[in-house]
């Protein structure tokens, strides 16, 4: 389908497409002129903070350019024109068009996204949770401010469940229907591509024994020449699927978690090992598979002290782990990817027990070995947090001024 050719020659990617157009079309991006390199670490810090509430700003800008687009002809023609504009891919112009759409009737997050306090990747998640069933918008609004990526991606599928009529079941029947995959050879590298989503549950049950194969990968690495992450995926994948018959490694159960509310006698608030909530009744069909470690937590917590009795964290410390620390302390990705450290080190007498031990993933692990980070706990919230060394506090003339408020 052909756009007009003001949209065509707008998307030519010059950097100054946006001042330049912008005299027209209301859109003005502007930096002032700083060498880099002679910027002090604190204003690096600042620089990037203003980076970040800029592409808020610009993508507030988008969404109500597509929302507009779309009132005056319709869905269809809004993705064709804004696949072709900004020559993204067709999946991302779709769901562009149907979170703008949706962000119409969010104020809070709209506001949130103009000012620079939400990102854009949050203002998604929330409009897509928007497009799925009832939500309470500003309460979701309000954390998005203050929460990381991943951690605020499990809230929003927490709020989902608890604001749903029928326990989330009807939600992962969605999410069921959504599933899809397809093998394809790139065209422009060659390379074979592999991609599927699943619905969370499968996706967890996935996740699981993927990641317990890159953590064996991991211990019989040279540590001197290590792959990257995606790279150890990537193998593991390709093992599990090539050498199906390889002995699965010790870690696979998938842990589902519930509370027993012991007034009613029934199991309550069922969730995945991240805090991802799933219906109750999930429980009962997915734990006649061998490989689905059902866990209490409460009750499972007084069995974790192994003292100096072996090193390494026990499959049921692991998971007591990623019940509590839902994650990497330092940056959130899945538990799956984490694996146990001892607060007091193991070689300064540290011992293998539940509270000396936080779950972190390869990077942050690193962190605190080679960067000096520290495992903090903070007290009104009990959750354990990695902290870097000292802050940058010193400042100079180079920095560039704050923006006007
Ligand atoms: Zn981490």
């Amino acid at each position: 389908m052909e756009t007009d050719d003001c949209n065509r020659d707008c998307g030519g990617g010059s950097a100054a497409a946006g001042g330049v157009a912008g005299a027209s079309a209301g859109v003005e991006v502007r930096a002032d002129a700083v060498a880099v390199s002679e910027l002090s670490d604190a204003a690096l810090h600042r620089r990037l903070a203003e980076i970040g509430r800029a592409t808020s700003a610009l993508a507030a800008l988008r969404s109500e350019t597509l929302r507009e687009l779309t009132r005056r002809t319709d869905a269809a023609t809004a993705e064709q024109t804004v696949k072709d504009t900004l020559r993204i891919p067709g999946w991302v112009a779709r769901s562009d068009v149907k979170n703008s759409v949706a962000l119409g009737d969010l104020d809070a997050t709209r506001s949130g996204l103009e000012d620079g306090t939400i990102p854009d990747g949050h203002a998604q998640l929330i409009a897509r949770a928007s497009t799925e069933g009832p939500i309470d918008e500003a309460w979701l609004a309000e954390r998005a401010q203050r929460e990381g990526y991943d951690r605020f991606r499990r809230t929003v599928a927490r709020h989902q469940a608890e604001a749903s009529s029928d326990d989330g079941a009807s939600l992962l029947e969605r999410q069921r229907q959504a599933r899809s995959g397809k093998i394809f050879t790139s065209r422009h590298e060659g390379m074979v591509v592999l991609n599927a989503q699943f619905d969370p549950v499968t996706g967890a049950r996935l996740a699981t024994v993927i990641a317990a194969a890159e953590r064996r990968l991991y211990s019989n690495e040279d540590p001197k020449s290590r792959p990257s992450h995606t790279q150890r995926t990537a193998d593991a994948i390709a093992m599990l699927m090539l050498e199906p018959d390889t002995a699965r490694p010790v870690g696979t159960s998938l842990l589902v978690v519930a509370d027993y509310d012991a007034v009613n006698h029934q199991l309550t608030n069922a969730r995945l090992s991240d805090g991802t909530p799933i219906p109750i009744g999930e429980i009962g069909r997915i734990a006649a598979d061998a490989q689905v470690l059902p866990a209490i937590f409460d009750h499972a917590t007084g069995d974790l002290r192994m003292g100096r009795s072996r090193r390494t964290a026990t499959e049921l410390q692991r998971a007591a782990l990623a019940l509590r620390d839902q994650g990497c302390i330092g940056c959130d990705v899945s538990p799956d990817y984490c694996r146990a450290h001892h607060i007091i080190e193991w070689q300064h007498g540290g011992r293998t027990d539940y509270d000396n031990l936080v779950l972190v993933c390869n990077d942050c692990h690193h962190k605190i070995h080679d960067h000096g980070h520290t495992v903090e706990r903070v007290p009104c919230t009990a959750r354990y947090e990695l902290r870097p060394p000292a802050p940058p506090t010193t400042d100079d003339c180079t920095a560039p001024r704050a923006p006007p408020a």
